[in-house]
């Protein structure tokens, strides 16, 4: 705790205070508000001003610019512009609806990163979205997130039950549901589903904090052997993916225990995963530190942080292994022995959840989604309608081409503005949705079999016939 003292007035704060304002360096008064003395209303009403200062002018203005620049890209603000989601009070708080637009966008990332898993190993399986209660006591997570879980009821017999705020131990269940031998292990699961969780309303705000969440959840049953391998495997998927968007920088923070005894499982299994963990890591040149005692009381982890546009970290995707869940669930395999042997269980959810991951990328991309992703990936705009036949064969053309990366059989979404507004008008409504390619038509288009490309950096006129190869090797 510290002190400062002004004249007679002490603060109770984190310092410094300084004697005079010349001592601040660059400086900004930010805003204004009221407060009463004490927060007490029958009090004084006085104002309080915030500022921000830095040493140098140049340290305000790079921090005005970034405050700026985030505030244009929150991702609230370009949801509604870009028509990707919204929310109704007759819903609820924390549950988001999401247009065609954004649906489509939602739909491209769940359904890249289920193909990057399905390459890797995974197979689909699927869960109902309410379970009995029961299923959270066995797993412990009862104790735990208890109050968070919504309830059912069932009105014919009285049944209690809960929305899934998680997957894993449907996902144990699956496992247990028939004998395993080591032969098929290691055993790898993944789903694109939605949980639910009773946030406070006081923490929602945008998709950052829902409470209907849509997980990329993957579960690994392994032996004790197969960690590393695992985790590299996974750690390739989670490069891969955040290559792809853009946000190759990662760090990794690896999570031990430390000699408290709130963990358990025994130490050796402990030290020997963690060894695995630090292998994986370096086999894979992942920037990554280490920090003891930031496990879970069930096994150690990796945490990736990712780097947006603007230079701002995020937490996104996890690994992390599980040592009691199998206990709790009695889960075992059949070794080469003929004896019984407990899997160890590996978390993972690559996007995360998906909301939170589209309130990064929506920053992260200021709307300007990658080719590939966009909800609207081209738009043909007319100069006039002398050209509305040549529109035709173009629009013959584009409805057969299937784009193959990153996602493959990914038909290419395109629309036609043959109104009658003016070309300026049409061109900036497309430019104001972001899509990422906008074609222009004219009758001199028409006459040399061409069209005139409008990109966010690119401005070019293109044959006709080039177009399908162009659009296949964009990004
Ligand atoms: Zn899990």
């Amino acid at each position: 705790i510290s002190f400062y003292q002004l004249g007679d007035f002490t603060d109770l704060c984190k310092g410094p205070h300084v004697g005079s304002a010349k001592e601040i360096g660059a400086f900004k008064l930010m805003r204004v508000a009221g407060a009463y003395w004490r927060g007490d209303e029958k009090k004084a009403m006085l104002t309080r001003i915030y500022g921000v200062a830095f040493e140098t002018e140049e340290e305000l203005k790079t921090y005005l610019d970034r405050l700026e620049e985030a505030r244009a890209r929150d991702h609230r603000k370009l949801g509604k512009e870009l028509d990707l989601f919204c929310f109704s009070d007759l819903v609820g708080a924390g549950l988001p609806l999401f247009s065609p637009r954004g649906t489509m966008l939602r739909e491209m990332m769940s359904n890249y990163s289920l193909s990057l898993r399905g390459r890797s190993g995974f197979e689909k399986v699927w869960t109902p979205h309410i379970t009995k209660v029961d299923l959270y006591k066995a797993s412990g997570h009862y104790a735990k997130f208890g109050a968070e879980l919504f309830m059912v009821h069932s009105q014919v017999n009285g049944e209690e039950f809960a929305l899934k705020p998680m997957n894993c131990p449907h996902h144990a269940q699956i496992f247990a549901s028939r004998p395993r031998t080591y032969k098929e292990m290691p055993v790898r699961y993944m789903e694109a589903t939605t949980d639910y969780r009773d946030e406070k309303s006081g923490e929602l705000g945008g998709l950052s904090r829902v409470r209907s969440l849509t997980q990329d959840d993957t579960h690994v049953f392994c032996r004790k052997n197969q960690i590393e391998a695992e985790i590299k495997n996974l750690v390739g998927i989670v490069r891969e993916l955040y290559t792809t968007v853009g946000m190759s920088k990662l760090r990794a923070r690896l999570s031990y225990r430390s000699d408290e005894d709130k963990y358990l499982g025994d130490t050796e299994l402990w030290e020997m995963a963690q060894r695995q963990i630090k292998n994986a890591a370096i086999d894979n040149n992942l920037d990554f530190f280490e920090a003891e005692g930031e496990a879970a009381f069930y096994g150690p982890k990796i945490d990736f942080m990712a780097e947006d546009a603007i230079g701002r970290e995020h937490q996104v995707a996890t690994i992390q292994l599980d040592f009691v869940q199998p206990e709790r669930f009695d889960l075992t395999f059949v070794n080469e022995k003929g004896e019984k042997e407990r899997p160890v269980m590996v978390h993972h959810a690559t996007l995360g959840s998906i909301e939170r991951f589209l309130s990064v990328f929506i920053e992260h991309t200021g709307g300007w989604f990658p080719f590939w992703c966009a909800p609207e990936q081209l738009r043909i705009v007319t100069v006039n309608d002398e050209v509305l036949d040549y529109v035709s064969e173009i629009e013959k053309i584009l409805s057969e081409v299937v784009l193959e990366k990153p996602l493959k059989h990914n038909d290419l979404r395109f629309t036609v503005d043959k109104s009658d507004e003016s070309l300026g008008k049409k061109i900036r409504r497309a430019t104001s949705m972001k899509i990422p390619v906008v074609l222009i038509v004219g009758p001199k288009d028409k006459e040399a079999r061409t069209v005139s490309l409008r990109m966010k950096d690119v401005e070019k006129t293109i044959e006709l016939r080039k177009i399908v190869d162009f659009l296949k090797n964009l990004d």
